[in-house]
């Protein structure tokens, strides 16, 4: 890599560390960038930059937004007594987009993990507990359905049980280990309304 400018490797570098960006993508989007007008540049950079200053945590369910509370949350018209539990935003917004949730979420940041040193504390789970001190009527697990997502269902449902809220997980048709948003829409409804009780 030592034919290119210090300053092409320095962006390659940083393109790399991206998920999914091997050193091969980071090259080609290194120079992909080089041929990009200046200001497309600049708008891409201060994207990024603009997301990464103003979006944070909603103070209720963690979600990733713009505000203090996301728009979720401060909707009225959402029934805030039904909680569904996802690993993460992206999760959200995949049963967002089916339209027929009316529930509110809680967005975990992750899943429970021995094997990479994931504990319940690292993830968004007292933040959960301390929600359901509210009035709360069920707890939707939605974790994914790998080791970590089962792992953590089974964590969070022995948690809730002894509050007497009704714990329920979504039905076992999502494909096992995968990602709740590449899944389509008709299959998550499937899964949603085919949830068991815990
Ligand atoms: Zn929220």
């Amino acid at each position: 890599m030592e034919y290119y400018s210090s300053h092409i490797n320095k962006l390659i570098e940083q393109l790399s560390h991206l998920p999914g960006i091997g050193a091969k993508s980071a090259q080609r989007l290194a120079f992909h960038i080089m041929n990009m007008p200046r200001d497309q540049v600049e708008q891409l950079t201060e994207a990024i930059t603009g997301a990464r200053e103003n979006v944070q945590y909603c103070k209720c369910c963690y979600t990733l937004t713009d505000k203090e509370m996301c728009p979720i949350c401060s909707n009225p018209k959402r029934d805030h007594s039904t909680i569904m539990v996802v690993e993460n935003t992206r999760d959200l917004a995949a049963y967002e987009k089916t339209g027929k949730f009316e529930g509110v979420y809680h967005v975990l940041h992750g899943a429970i993990s021995p094997m990479l040193g994931i504990g319940p504390d690292d993830i968004k789970l007292k933040e959960l507990m301390q929600r359901l001190q509210g009035d709360v009527k069920e707890v939707i697990i939605a974790t994914n359905s790998s080791l970590e997502g089962e792992t953590t269902a089974m964590y969070i449902s022995k948690l809730i049980k002894p509050t007497g809220i009704k714990v329920s997980r979504i039905a076992s048709g999502v494909p096992v280990g995968g990602d709740l948003e590449y899944i389509d829409e008709v299959t998550l409804l499937r899964a949603l309304e085919g949830r068991v009780e815990l």
